[in-house]
């Protein structure tokens, strides 16, 4: 079985993303799973997916920002895109990821282009997620949700269940009464940080989700997880809570059956939505949470 760094090395070789990228070969499976490169694109995926009784969250991608006008571009495009909610009345939230918004260029820039960020949804009665990233950033993410939350509870964060520390964080969080998604987790991270069998992952995020479930506040489930998802309608069933008290939370392109089968049911539930030219980096993390995604492209591959 090829472990999750392997494949997100081997995505990092050049003439493996060359090919990736380039070739039409690849078209579809990058297709499944990001739903375009442009914001016209994405409200029209946006629309489908209300239509079919999903709420959305949109992420516009990237990350990982070396550049200050790289980080104030990607702040304005939030700006925009929450304009664009409003203006089309489609039913959205955005997702957003800190390293994009400058957090590895200083805080205080990031905190600055988070305001700007919250402001707007605030002012426009919107939501925003605050994606984690890779374990080096948790307690930059943290600190600075923490900092924001009290002006802007317009305002959640996630917390991922392969990192040790996250029963800790998942209390601090509790206590503030912030809205919480739960995770696997997406990074390579080294043992000492976080579990490495899939096992103790899936352990913890039994646990971590019955907490969330019974403290939480409109908590969000985010997994393709059958049997996590079946535990968390059981636990929610058993400790009273209503459908539209909860939310599952599943990835644009990912179980689609799935996703269907919970709106029929009548579970609030949430399509994370991905659009942009930077689609790499969240296309490699894809590759690697399922080896057959990667099994796919290489037979292509060698077949050419
Ligand atoms: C809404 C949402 C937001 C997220 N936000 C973050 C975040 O902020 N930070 C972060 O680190 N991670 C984030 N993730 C990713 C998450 O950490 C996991 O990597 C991802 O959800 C896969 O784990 P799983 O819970 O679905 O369980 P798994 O045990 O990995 O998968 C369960 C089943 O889901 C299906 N599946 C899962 N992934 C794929 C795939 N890529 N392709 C095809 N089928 C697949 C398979 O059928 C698999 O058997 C997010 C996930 C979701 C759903």
């Amino acid at each position: 079985m090829l472990s999750r760094a392997l494949v997100l090395r081997v995505a990092e070789w050049p003439p493996f993303k060359r090919w990736i990228m380039h070739s039409p070969m690849t078209r579809g499976l990058i297709n499944r799973f990001i739903a375009g490169e442009d914001l016209d694109t994405a409200m029209e995926v946006t629309r489908r997916l209300n239509a079919q009784g999903f709420l959305v969250a949109l992420d516009y991608l990237g990350e990982a920002t070396t550049r200050p006008e790289e980080a104030a571009n990607a702040a304005r495009q939030y700006i925009t895109l929450l304009e664009r909610i409003a203006d089309t009345g489609v039913q959205a939230c955005i997702s957003i990821k800190l390293t994009q918004l400058g957090l590895e260029l200083g805080y205080e820039l990031c905190r600055q282009h988070l305001e700007c960020v919250l402001k707007t949804a605030r002012n426009l009665n919107n939501f925003v997620w605050i994606d984690m990233e890779s374990s080096r950033h948790v307690d930059g993410i943290l600190n600075l949700f923490m900092e924001m939350y009290p002006r802007y509870p317009n305002s959640g964060t996630v917390l991922q269940s392969y990192l040790y520390r996250t029963p800790n964080d998942l209390e601090r969080l509790l206590e503030v009464g912030a809205r919480i998604r739960l995770v696997k987790g997406a990074y390579a991270e080294p043992r000492e940080v976080a579990y490495p069998d899939k096992r103790s992952v899936d352990r913890q995020f039994k646990v971590l989700m019955e907490r969330l479930l019974e403290r939480g506040h409109e908590p969000a489930i985010a997994t393709h997880d059958v049997r996590l998802i079946q535990h968390a309608k059981q636990y929610a069933a058993q400790l009273g809570l209503r459908k539209e008290q909860f939310e599952f939370q599943l990835l644009y392109g990912v179980s689609r059956e799935l996703q269907k089968q919970l709106v029929a049911e009548g579970y609030r539930t949430l399509i994370y939505v991905p659009y942009g030219e930077q689609w790499y980096p969240y296309f490699s993390r894809r590759l690697a949470e399922r080896p057959a995604n990667l099994y796919f492209i290489l037979r292509n591959l060698f077949r050419k």
